[in-house]
C-alpha cells in the first residue's frame, strides 16, 4: 500500500486524509496538539465549501450541526445598532449565511469520517526531519519515531513546520496584514445578554473590534481584534496585551476580557497571508491549505481552499494512479496537475477587498461611522447588482466538482445548482 504521511489535523489535513484512505492509501496524520484542535468561528457553506461537502457525502451531517442565526450587527456601546445585515441579504449571499457551522464542528465532522475509513491519527506529536530516500521520505517524529512515506504533505496552518523544514523560514512566506486577532468561546451565565440569533460586531477608534456570535446552546464566539503585526507566544502574556489594548473599550469588552481568562480554547494570533511562489512542492513534501496559501480569515474563504485543496490534490494523485505505485515520477505529475488547478483559486482569494483591514477595524471614529453607513447604503436596491457582481467575483462561485469518491452507504447529495 502507498503510505501517506499529513502534517496537521485542521480542515485540510483530515479532509486529505479522507479521501486518500478512501482511495486505498494508509494513512497517518500527526497533529501536534494533544487532540482535536477546537475553537474558532462559523464558516459557511455556500461555493467550494458545500461542493466538497457535497462529494464526500457528508453534506447532510454538516447541516445538522449549522448556527440558527439572523444576521449580522454593527452596534454603539450601549448595544443599540447602527446598521444590520439579515442573513438574507443579497439572496442569501451577504456576510452571514443562512448556512454556517462553527469551525470545530466542522474539524469534528472530517477527523470522525477519516478515522471511519481508517486513518491513523498521532496526537501530541510532530515532524523533526524530512529526508529524502531512493523512493520515500524518511521522516522523523518528534517523538523519536522513524517512518518512510510515499508522499508527505504539509497541512499544518500558517506557521506550518513542514514548510519551515523544507522551504526555509517563515518569514520568507509570510505577509502580516497589520492585524491580530483573539477568539475563544463564552458560556453564558444566568445574566449574560443574549445574542437572539445575531451577529454583534462593535468598533472603537484605534482599530479595535469586539464581536459575539452565535454558537450552539447558550454560547457565544468571542472575537477581539486590534493593530499587530507580531504577537506573544505565551498565554499570560497574551492576555496581558488584550488588557492593555482594549483598556476602556465600551460595550461588553471588559466581561469578554474576563472570560478570556477561563477560555478553555482561547487562541491569539496575526492575520497573515502566505505567499509560496513558484512551487508548493519539493520533491514527494508539498503544502495545501494555510501552510501553502493563507489568503486570511479576512478573506471569509480559507474553509473553501482549504476543503477544495484537499480535494483536488487526491483526485490529481487519482488521475495519475499513484495509490497503485507511488514513482517519482508519478508524484511529481500529480503535484503538477494540482498546482495548475489550484493555484489559480488561491491566487483570487488573496486579493483582498481593498479597504478590508480598514472595514474589520477603523483607526477613527469617522470610518465607524462610514462602515456603517456603507452597510446601509449597500443593501439599498440600487446598489443591489454591483455588490451581487463583487460577492460573486469573490471566490464563491464556480464551485465545480472534484468527483471524491462516496462509499456506496453513504447517500449522494445534489448540489443546489443541481450539479
Ligand atoms: C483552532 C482553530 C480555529 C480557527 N478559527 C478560525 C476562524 O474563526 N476563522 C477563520 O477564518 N479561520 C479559522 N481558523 C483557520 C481555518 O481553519 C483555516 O484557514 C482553514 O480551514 C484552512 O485549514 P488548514 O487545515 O489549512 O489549517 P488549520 O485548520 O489551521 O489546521 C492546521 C492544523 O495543523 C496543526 N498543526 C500546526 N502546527 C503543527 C505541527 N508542527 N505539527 C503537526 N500539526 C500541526 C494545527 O494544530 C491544526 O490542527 C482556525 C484554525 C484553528 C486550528
Amino acid at each position: 500500500m502507498t503510505h501517506a504521511l499529513i502534517v496537521g489535523a485542521g480542515i485540510a489535513g483530515d479532509t486529505l486524509a479522507l479521501c486518500l484512505a478512501r482511495d486505498g492509501w494508509q494513512v497517518t496524520v500527526v497533529e501536534i496538539a494533544p487532540a482535536l484542535r477546537t475553537g474558532g468561528q462559523t464558516v459557511d457553506l455556500r461555493g467550494d465549501s458545500r461542493q466538497v461537502l457535497v462529494d464526500l457525502g457528508v453534506i447532510d451531517a454538516a447541516l445538522e450541526r449549522l448556527i440558527p442565526q439572523r444576521g449580522i450587527a454593527w452596534i454603539r456601546a450601549d448595544g443599540s445598532r447602527m446598521a444590520a445585515m439579515p442573513v438574507e441579504a443579497f439572496g442569501g449571499q451577504g456576510f452571514i449565511s443562512h448556512e454556517e457551522l462553527l469551525r470545530a464542528d466542522l474539524a469534528a465532522l472530517l477527523h470522525d469520517e477519516a478515522r471511519a475509513a481508517g486513518v491513523v491519527h498521532r496526537f501530541a506529536d510532530t515532524v523533526d526531519a524530512l529526508t529524502d530516500t531512493a523512493d520515500g521520505v524518511d521522516v522523523r517524529f518528534r517523538s523519536g519515531h522513524y517512518a518512510v512515506f510515499d508522499l508527505v504533505v504539509g497541512a499544518d496552518g500558517t506557521h506550518s513546520r513542514t514548510r519551515a523544514l523544507r522551504f526555509g523560514p517563515e518569514s520568507r512566506y509570510r505577509k502580516p496584514l497589520g492585524l491580530a486577532h483573539a477568539w475563544f468561546t463564552l458560556q453564558e451565565q444566568p445574566g449574560t445578554a443574549g445574542l437572539d440569533g445575531w451577529a454583534l460586531s462593535y468598533n472603537e477608534p484605534g482599530r479595535r473590534g469586539v464581536t459575539a456570535r452565535p454558537g450552539h446552546d447558550g454560547q457565544q464566539q468571542v472575537g477581539l481584534t486590534f493593530a499587530a503585526s507580531t504577537v506573544p507566544r505565551d498565554r499570560d502574556e497574551q492576555l496581558t496585551l488584550l488588557d492593555t489594548v482594549f483598556a476602556g473599550t465600551g460595550w461588553r469588552t471588559a466581561e469578554f476580557l474576563d472570560a478570556a481568562r477561563t477560555a478553555p480554547d482561547f487562541a491569539l494570533d496575526t492575520y497573515d497571508q502566505v505567499h509560496v511562489p513558484d512551487s508548493w512542492s519539493d520533491g514527494r513534501v508539498v503544502l495545501i491549505g494555510d501552510a501553502a496559501w493563507c489568503a486570511s480569515p479576512l478573506s471569509g474563504l480559507g474553509t473553501a481552499l482549504g476543503l477544495r485543496g484537499a480535494a483536488e490534490l487526491a483526485h490529481a494523485l487519482r488521475q495519475h494512479d499513484v495509490q497503485d505505485g507511488a514513482s517519482s515520477a508519478r508524484v511529481a505529475a500529480a503535484i503538477e496537475t494540482f498546482e495548475a488547478a489550484m493555484r489559480p483559486r488561491a491566487t483570487a482569494a488573496q486579493k483582498l477587498l481593498p479597504g478590508r483591514v480598514a472595514m474589520v477595524a477603523p483607526k477613527h471614529q469617522w470610518g465607524v461611522r462610514v462602515n456603517a453607513l456603507a452597510m446601509r447604503m449597500l443593501q439599498a436596491r440600487a446598489l443591489l447588482p454591483l455588490v451581487e457582481e463583487l460577492a460573486g467575483s469573490r471566490g464563491h462561485e464556480p464551485a465545480l466538482p472534484v468527483h471524491v469518491p462516496v462509499p456506496a452507504d453513504v447517500a449522494r447529495q445534489p448540489a443546489p445548482d443541481g450539479r
